[in-house]
Protein backbone atom coordinates (compact mmCIF):
# COMPACT_ATOMS: atom_id res chain seq x y z
CA UNK A 1 0.00 0.00 0.00
CA UNK A 2 0.93 3.53 -0.81
CA UNK A 3 0.59 6.52 1.52
CA UNK A 4 0.93 10.06 0.69
CA UNK A 5 2.73 12.11 3.96
CA UNK A 6 3.55 15.96 3.90
CA UNK A 7 6.19 17.10 4.79
CA UNK A 8 6.64 20.91 4.76
CA UNK A 9 4.91 21.81 1.70
CA UNK A 10 5.68 18.79 -0.54
CA UNK A 11 3.73 15.95 -0.92
CA UNK A 12 4.70 12.67 -1.19
CA UNK A 13 3.96 9.00 -1.35
CA UNK A 14 5.89 6.09 0.03
CA UNK A 15 5.74 2.27 0.30
CA UNK A 16 4.20 0.70 3.24
CA UNK A 17 6.11 -2.71 2.64
CA UNK A 18 9.50 -0.93 1.84
CA UNK A 19 9.06 1.31 4.75
CA UNK A 20 9.24 -1.94 7.09
CA UNK A 21 12.86 -2.13 6.69
CA UNK A 22 14.63 0.33 8.83
CA UNK A 23 17.64 0.33 6.79
CA UNK A 24 16.27 2.09 3.57
CA UNK A 25 14.83 5.39 3.25
CA UNK A 26 12.73 6.32 -0.09
CA UNK A 27 9.80 8.62 -1.33
CA UNK A 28 8.10 8.79 -4.93
CA UNK A 29 8.06 12.93 -5.42
CA UNK A 30 4.47 14.39 -6.67
CA UNK A 31 4.43 18.00 -8.36
CA UNK A 32 3.31 19.85 -5.10
CA UNK A 33 5.58 22.05 -2.66
CA UNK A 34 8.44 23.63 -5.02
CA UNK A 35 9.39 26.79 -5.97
CA UNK A 36 9.26 26.36 -9.71
CA UNK A 37 6.44 28.61 -12.07
CA UNK A 38 4.08 27.68 -14.82
CA UNK A 39 4.36 24.96 -16.59
CA UNK A 40 7.04 23.48 -13.90
CA UNK A 41 4.51 24.24 -11.07
CA UNK A 42 6.03 23.23 -8.62
CA UNK A 43 8.26 20.94 -7.84
CA UNK A 44 10.16 20.02 -10.94
CA UNK A 45 13.11 17.62 -10.20
CA UNK A 46 14.75 17.63 -13.87
CA UNK A 47 16.52 19.31 -15.74
CA UNK A 48 16.84 19.87 -19.13
CA UNK A 49 13.08 20.48 -19.56
CA UNK A 50 12.62 24.21 -19.58
CA UNK A 51 12.74 25.22 -16.10
CA UNK A 52 15.63 26.91 -14.82
CA UNK A 53 18.35 24.79 -13.24
CA UNK A 54 18.35 27.24 -10.07
CA UNK A 55 15.01 26.27 -9.37
CA UNK A 56 15.43 22.50 -10.11
CA UNK A 57 18.56 22.75 -7.50
CA UNK A 58 15.90 24.12 -4.58
CA UNK A 59 13.75 21.86 -5.90
CA UNK A 60 16.12 18.88 -5.40
CA UNK A 61 17.28 20.23 -1.83
CA UNK A 62 13.57 20.28 -0.82
CA UNK A 63 12.59 17.02 -2.24
CA UNK A 64 15.88 14.89 -0.46
CA UNK A 65 15.74 16.82 2.68
CA UNK A 66 12.85 14.91 2.89
CA UNK A 67 15.11 11.62 3.16
CA UNK A 68 17.43 13.07 5.06
CA UNK A 69 19.78 13.11 2.14
CA UNK A 70 21.26 15.83 -0.01
CA UNK A 71 22.34 16.47 -3.74
CA UNK A 72 25.67 14.96 -2.81
CA UNK A 73 24.64 11.48 -2.37
CA UNK A 74 22.85 11.52 -5.63
CA UNK A 75 23.13 8.79 -8.56
CA UNK A 76 21.54 9.08 -11.54
CA UNK A 77 21.12 8.36 -15.30
CA UNK A 78 20.94 9.77 -18.10
CA UNK A 79 17.69 8.16 -19.08
CA UNK A 80 17.63 7.34 -22.69
CA UNK A 81 14.61 4.30 -22.61
CA UNK A 82 17.63 1.59 -23.01
CA UNK A 83 18.30 -1.18 -20.89
CA UNK A 84 21.87 -0.63 -19.04
CA UNK A 85 22.30 -0.99 -15.88
CA UNK A 86 24.54 0.56 -13.71
CA UNK A 87 26.34 -0.99 -10.42
CA UNK A 88 26.98 2.33 -8.30
CA UNK A 89 30.03 2.45 -6.16
CA UNK A 90 29.81 6.56 -5.62
CA UNK A 91 27.25 9.34 -6.14
CA UNK A 92 27.46 10.68 -9.99
CA UNK A 93 25.39 11.19 -13.20
CA UNK A 94 25.72 8.33 -15.22
CA UNK A 95 25.58 8.31 -19.04
CA UNK A 96 22.91 6.36 -21.28
CA UNK A 97 21.18 4.98 -17.72
CA UNK A 98 17.91 3.61 -16.85
CA UNK A 99 18.47 1.40 -13.97
CA UNK A 100 21.03 1.75 -10.98
CA UNK A 101 22.14 -1.11 -8.17
CA UNK A 102 24.16 -0.41 -5.58
CA UNK A 103 24.95 -2.15 -2.12
CA UNK A 104 26.81 0.71 -0.48
CA UNK A 105 24.75 3.01 2.05
CA UNK A 106 24.37 6.58 1.39
CA UNK A 107 24.27 7.18 -1.98
CA UNK A 108 20.93 7.95 -3.66
CA UNK A 109 19.49 6.37 -6.24
CA UNK A 110 17.04 8.47 -8.17
CA UNK A 111 14.63 8.01 -11.45
CA UNK A 112 12.98 10.56 -12.76
CA UNK A 113 9.58 9.96 -14.05
CA UNK A 114 6.51 11.65 -15.71
CA UNK A 115 4.23 8.87 -16.97
CA UNK A 116 7.44 5.99 -16.96
CA UNK A 117 7.15 3.46 -14.40
CA UNK A 118 9.36 3.84 -11.70
CA UNK A 119 10.57 0.87 -10.04
CA UNK A 120 12.41 0.41 -6.50
CA UNK A 121 13.93 -3.65 -5.91
CA UNK A 122 15.32 -3.82 -2.37
CA UNK A 123 16.87 -7.38 -0.82
CA UNK A 124 17.42 -6.86 3.07
CA UNK A 125 19.16 -9.73 3.30
CA UNK A 126 22.54 -8.69 1.15
CA UNK A 127 21.26 -5.37 1.59
CA UNK A 128 21.01 -4.55 -2.07
CA UNK A 129 19.07 -1.44 -3.51
CA UNK A 130 17.89 -1.19 -7.26
CA UNK A 131 15.81 1.77 -8.76
CA UNK A 132 14.20 1.26 -12.46
CA UNK A 133 13.22 3.84 -15.19
CA UNK A 134 10.37 2.03 -16.71
CA UNK A 135 9.26 3.42 -19.99
CA UNK A 136 7.95 1.02 -22.65
CA UNK A 137 11.00 1.08 -24.72
CA UNK A 138 13.28 -0.24 -21.69
CA UNK A 139 10.27 -2.63 -20.17
CA UNK A 140 10.37 -4.28 -23.49
CA UNK A 141 14.22 -4.52 -23.91
CA UNK A 142 13.35 -6.59 -20.41
CA UNK A 143 15.37 -4.01 -18.26
CA UNK A 144 13.22 -4.65 -15.32
CA UNK A 145 14.47 -9.13 -15.55
CA UNK A 146 18.02 -7.72 -16.25
CA UNK A 147 17.99 -5.99 -13.23
CA UNK A 148 17.01 -8.82 -10.77
CA UNK A 149 19.52 -10.95 -12.72
CA UNK A 150 22.37 -8.71 -11.77
CA UNK A 151 21.33 -8.18 -8.09
CA UNK A 152 21.60 -12.14 -8.00
CA UNK A 153 24.79 -12.47 -9.88
CA UNK A 154 26.82 -9.78 -9.19
CA UNK A 155 25.53 -9.04 -5.60
CA UNK A 156 24.07 -12.51 -4.57
CA UNK A 157 20.44 -10.77 -3.74
CA UNK A 158 18.43 -13.82 -4.23
CA UNK A 159 15.30 -12.74 -6.41
CA UNK A 160 12.43 -14.39 -3.52
CA UNK A 161 14.54 -12.17 -1.02
CA UNK A 162 13.30 -8.43 -3.27
CA UNK A 163 10.73 -6.66 -2.54
CA UNK A 164 9.61 -4.47 -4.82
CA UNK A 165 7.81 -0.96 -5.02
CA UNK A 166 6.07 0.43 -7.78
CA UNK A 167 5.40 4.01 -7.92
CA UNK A 168 2.41 5.91 -9.70
CA UNK A 169 2.88 6.29 -13.34
CA UNK A 170 0.26 6.25 -16.67
CA UNK A 171 -1.82 3.29 -16.45
CA UNK A 172 -4.49 1.78 -19.21
CA UNK A 173 -7.08 4.36 -18.31
CA UNK A 174 -4.83 6.68 -19.89
CA UNK A 175 -2.41 4.92 -21.81
CA UNK A 176 -3.66 4.40 -25.00
CA UNK A 177 -1.28 2.98 -27.89
CA UNK A 178 -1.26 2.12 -31.87
CA UNK A 179 -1.42 -1.07 -32.83
CA UNK A 180 1.87 -1.48 -34.26
CA UNK A 181 2.95 -0.33 -30.52
CA UNK A 182 0.14 -3.19 -28.98
CA UNK A 183 1.79 -5.83 -30.76
CA UNK A 184 4.89 -5.44 -29.00
CA UNK A 185 3.35 -6.47 -25.86
CA UNK A 186 1.53 -9.74 -24.35
CA UNK A 187 -2.13 -9.15 -25.34
CA UNK A 188 -3.24 -9.86 -22.03
CA UNK A 189 -1.19 -6.24 -21.01
CA UNK A 190 -3.85 -4.73 -23.60
CA UNK A 191 -7.51 -3.36 -22.95
CA UNK A 192 -9.57 -2.93 -25.35
CA UNK A 193 -12.02 -0.06 -25.53
CA UNK A 194 -14.16 0.14 -28.94
CA UNK A 195 -11.66 0.01 -31.10
CA UNK A 196 -9.21 1.81 -28.72
CA UNK A 197 -6.01 0.08 -27.18
CA UNK A 198 -5.09 0.81 -24.06
CA UNK A 199 -1.51 -0.57 -22.52
CA UNK A 200 -1.22 -1.86 -19.14
CA UNK A 201 2.73 -1.54 -18.52
CA UNK A 202 2.78 -2.04 -14.83
CA UNK A 203 1.01 -5.19 -15.40
CA UNK A 204 3.79 -6.24 -17.82
CA UNK A 205 6.06 -4.89 -15.22
CA UNK A 206 4.84 -7.71 -12.55
CA UNK A 207 4.56 -10.37 -15.17
CA UNK A 208 8.39 -10.06 -15.60
CA UNK A 209 9.51 -9.73 -12.04
CA UNK A 210 7.24 -12.97 -11.07
CA UNK A 211 9.03 -14.55 -13.98
CA UNK A 212 12.13 -13.37 -12.48
CA UNK A 213 11.49 -15.18 -9.22
CA UNK A 214 9.84 -12.24 -7.02
CA UNK A 215 7.01 -13.73 -5.05
CA UNK A 216 3.40 -11.69 -5.41
CA UNK A 217 3.05 -10.35 -1.52
CA UNK A 218 6.09 -8.69 -1.77
CA UNK A 219 5.38 -6.22 -4.96
CA UNK A 220 3.36 -3.47 -3.80
CA UNK A 221 1.69 -1.28 -6.24
CA UNK A 222 1.01 2.45 -5.89
CA UNK A 223 -2.21 1.94 -8.41
CA UNK A 224 -1.83 5.10 -8.95
CA UNK A 225 -2.33 6.95 -12.58
CA UNK A 226 -0.04 10.13 -12.82
CA UNK A 227 -2.26 11.15 -16.25
CA UNK A 228 -5.49 11.08 -14.54
CA UNK A 229 -4.02 13.21 -11.48
CA UNK A 230 -2.17 15.68 -13.00
CA UNK A 231 -3.12 18.26 -10.02
CA UNK A 232 -0.96 16.01 -8.00
CA UNK A 233 1.57 14.60 -10.78
CA UNK A 234 3.77 15.60 -13.71
CA UNK A 235 2.44 13.91 -17.04
CA UNK A 236 4.16 13.72 -20.30
CA UNK A 237 1.34 12.35 -21.77
CA UNK A 238 -1.21 15.03 -20.53
CA UNK A 239 1.52 18.02 -20.69
CA UNK A 240 3.65 17.07 -23.61
CA UNK A 241 7.66 18.16 -23.83
CA UNK A 242 7.06 20.95 -20.87
CA UNK A 243 5.91 18.39 -18.43
CA UNK A 244 8.31 18.68 -15.73
CA UNK A 245 9.75 15.73 -13.63
CA UNK A 246 8.97 13.92 -10.31
CA UNK A 247 11.26 11.65 -8.74
CA UNK A 248 11.99 8.36 -7.00
CA UNK A 249 14.52 8.41 -4.49
CA UNK A 250 15.75 5.17 -2.63
CA UNK A 251 19.21 5.24 -0.05
CA UNK A 252 20.69 2.42 1.85
CA UNK A 253 20.76 3.94 5.87
CA UNK A 254 22.46 1.76 7.68
ZN1 LIG B 1 -5.44 7.43 -15.92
Amino acid sequence: MFNALHVNDLTLYRSSLIDSFNHIGHAFSTRLGGVSPEPYNSLNLGLNVGDSDENVVRNRDLFLKSINAGQGQLACGVQVHGNRVQRVENPGLFDATDALITDKKNIVLAIKTADCVPVLLYNPVHHVLAAVHGGWRSVKQDIVPKTVNLMSSEYGAKPDDIYCAIGPSIRPCCYEVQRDMADQFPTDSINRKDDRLFLNLVEVIKSQLLVSGLLPGRIDDSEICTCCHYELFFSYRREGAQSGRMMMAAVLKY
